[in-house]
């Protein structure tokens, strides 16, 4: 099988601003961009050849249902209906439907908030060394994946091309963001959060931790940017199977990461990944899907 997307990434006409991983972002106006979700698939931070089918309309429409669920924080979404944006997207109505979204081009923070609930990744690397997460201090004996006793905004800079972010103190973004804008996106992350675990908790998904991304629109409020909770910007683990003490399986990566260490993968080369890892790895992304928004995925 080969991947067969709709979306081929080349959009003549339409000036391409920035290729993430795994979005391709479009300049439209003064005013708006075209963020569009491929079917790329990164892992430890390459891009594999092989990508999985309907994962950015996953990604797209799983940010589309929470932004909807949390509508009372300003997002920057205009519309993620083709059909109301602009006439030179409509031409790729094909290649663009259901994965992507016309938004407000903001002012982004230099700081990623990332709120923790599970000390996991790289908080639970440095636990093990210094007893803390972005140097706040813990309590003694957390194993790897413990629930923290409250959930923790622990920021990060967003680092240049090719390098890793840096976690960083709430002291530290206080100094970049001043004190005001920085308690506003810590308590506006934490509450989104609180509010998404225990959404995805009676599904029966842990959200173990997130990250977010902020902007500021021309008359300073702030906005909640990106994509949101969704399988790639957070850790989405299976409740029934939550064990603390050992890393947990990931609902939707489970497969490749398994695939991966079978061929003891250098972690830097892009590899082609076996049809069948890739099909179980798409009936997973859809299953997320299906679970937290209780909807089939429109393709
Ligand atoms: P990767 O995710 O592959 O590590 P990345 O985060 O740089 O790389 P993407 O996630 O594909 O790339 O790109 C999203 C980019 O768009 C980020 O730099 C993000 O800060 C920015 N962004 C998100 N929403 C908006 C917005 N409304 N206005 C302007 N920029 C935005
Ligand atoms: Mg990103």
């Amino acid at each position: 099988m080969t991947v067969d997307t709709a979306y081929t990434g080349e959009l003549p006409g339409l000036t391409l601003l920035a290729r993430g991983k795994v979005r391709d972002i479009y300049d439209v106006d003064d005013n708006s961009l075209l963020f569009v979700a491929s079917d790329r698939l990164s892992a430890f931070d390459v891009v594999m050849k092989t990508g999985i089918p309907d994962k950015g309309k996953v990604l797209t429409q799983i940010s589309m249902f929470w932004f909807d669920l949390l509508k009372d924080v300003p997002n920057h979404v205009i519309t993620a209906d083709v059909n109301e944006m602009p006439a030179q997207i409509q031409k790729y109505a094909s290649q663009l439907a259901g994965r992507s979204m016309l938004v407000k081009k903001l002012k982004m923070l230099p700081v990623e908030a990332i709120v923790r609930g599970y000390i996991t990744g790289s908080g639970w690397k440095e636990y093990q060394r210094k007893g803390t997460v972005c140097d706040l201090e813990l309590p003694k004996g957390l194993e790897n994946c413990s629930k923290l006793e409250k959930p923790l905004f622990t920021p990060s800079t967003k680092a240049e091309d090719g390098l890793h972010d840096e976690n960083i103190h709430p002291d530290k973004s206080a100094q970049i963001l001043g004190a005001e804008l920085n308690q506003k996106v810590a308590e506006t992350a934490i509450q989104i959060y609180e509010t998404a675990r225990a959404f995805a908790a009676e599904r029966g998904i842990i959200i173990a931790d997130t990250k977010f991304e902020f902007g500021l629109d021309n008359d300073g409020n702030l906005v909640l940017a990106d994509e949101v909770l969704t399988p790639d910007s957070s850790r989405f683990w299976p409740a029934d199977e939550y064990t603390p003490g050992k890393e947990q399986n990931s609902f939707d990566k489970q497969f490749i990461r398994n695939y991966l260490e079978s061929i003891n993968y250098d972690k830097t080369t892009p590899v082609t990944i076996p049809d069948n890892v890739i099909t179980r790895s798409q009936q997973k992304y859809l299953e997320a899907f299906e679970i937290i928004t209780g909807k089939k995925l429109s393709t």
